[in-house]
């Protein structure tokens, strides 16, 4: 299970970069999640909390790039087959990833609209022209 152990160096991962991290479940510590996140890990926990996902997620891999990022959690989800993971089959697609990551990010900044998350609003406005 070495491939499992958290990152060490807490920070390290304050900041954006390539992530592979797990979720184990809260009280039997069984690994349930493995993920990816190219925003700083504990908006990514955050938003899964948010979502249902309350997990003990921890950082388990820094990657130099996307790809080494996408191997990573790709290999480590054939290994262990984590119940929550739902495509386990193939690896993720990366410009799908980054664009998934990205729109993501937007959610609570006021400078998007945070209905679509494509376009931007103008101040003290919530939607874009389109969705209000
Ligand atoms: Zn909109």
């Amino acid at each position: 299970m070495d491939d499992l152990i958290c990152v060490k160096n807490k920070n390290l991962i304050f900041s954006k970069g390539f992530y592979v991290y797990k979720g184990l479940d809260k009280k039997t510590k069984e690994l349930l999640y493995i993920g990816t996140t190219i925003q700083v890990p504990n908006d990514r926990f955050r938003w899964h909390r948010n979502n249902g996902k309350d997990l003990l997620f921890d950082v388990i891999k820094i990657c130099d790039n996307g790809n080494d990022m996408l191997n990573c959690e790709f290999q480590l989800i054939q290994k262990y087959k984590p119940k929550l993971n739902k495509i386990t089959h193939r690896k993720q697609n990366l410009n799908v990833l980054l664009s998934d990551n990205e729109l993501e990010s937007r959610k609570g900044n006021p400078y998007w609209c945070q209905k679509c998350l494509k376009r931007h609003v103008n101040a003290g406005y919530m939607y874009c022209y389109n969705c209000s």
